[in-house]
């Protein structure tokens, strides 16, 4: 039987992105605003206009960047507060599913090396994905078709067999602007937010991770029936 090969997002999809909530919108400001001896107010709206000018690109997604960019050592102060990275529910409750069913499985993050090494010495991810990318690597983050463009080249993958789990929705766009059919989104990427309205989203969405199984079980049927 053929098997699709399954991508994953990590922060917000296979993580909670409470974490990054954390660090972003609350650490960040209070140590940039000790840092420059600024009122939290002002730290707020500097951060966030860098915030509104960078969204979506590789810079927005580079400890670096954003250390030499606002004066905080953004990775150590991610460092401090490792024991916060979590997984989302059904995490390894449905990784571990798709392992016995011999699912491959991909990971495809815009973390930039640095914070996906962070996250997976907190979380034992590692051993579950055949391939694991940073768009750190690729010089495009997952928003841009030359992202996957370029990703395929490196390992060829046929994008009307696979899925994409990710929670955020120009990600999907661009993954499935490239022509990868079977995109999926998260309901509640934060544990800290409240859950999106599934009315709202333009995927479909799903809240604990084990269900995208009976998505699976969909996709192999029908692609049972097809090759009948
Ligand atoms: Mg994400």
């Amino acid at each position: 039987m053929n098997k699709p090969i399954i991508m994953f997002d990590m922060d917000g999809t296979l993580l909670d992105l409470a974490f990054d909530d954390l660090i972003w919108n609350h650490k960040l400001p209070e140590r940039h605003a000790l840092t420059h001896k600024c009122s939290l107010e002002q730290s707020r709206a500097t951060l966030y206009e860098f915030y509104q000018e960078h969204k979506h690109t590789l810079s927005w997604y580079s400890s670096n960047y954003w250390t030499s960019k606002v004066g905080v050592d953004v990775l150590k102060l991610q460092y401090e507060f490792q024991d916060k990275i979590a997984p989302r529910q059904g995490c390894f409750e449905l990784l571990d599913h798709l392992k016995q069913q011999g699912y491959r499985c991909w990971l495809m993050t815009n973390a930039d090396l640095a914070s996906l090494n962070l996250k997976l010495e907190n979380v034992n991810l590692r051993h579950y994905f055949e391939v694991i990318v940073s768009s750190e690597e690729i010089g495009y983050s997952k928003e841009f078709i030359e992202f996957w463009q370029i990703v395929q080249e490196k390992y060829p993958f046929d994008p009307a067999q696979t899925f994409l789990i990710d929670d955020t929705a120009p990600v999907l766009q661009g993954a499935g602007k490239f022509g990868i059919e079977n995109l999926i989104t998260i309901l509640q990427p934060s544990t800290l937010n409240a859950p999106r309205n599934a009315l709202e989203l333009n995927y479909p969405a799903i809240q604990n991770l084990t269900e995208l199984e009976p998505y699976l079980d969909q996709y192999q049927k029908e692609f049972n029936a097809k090759t009948a």
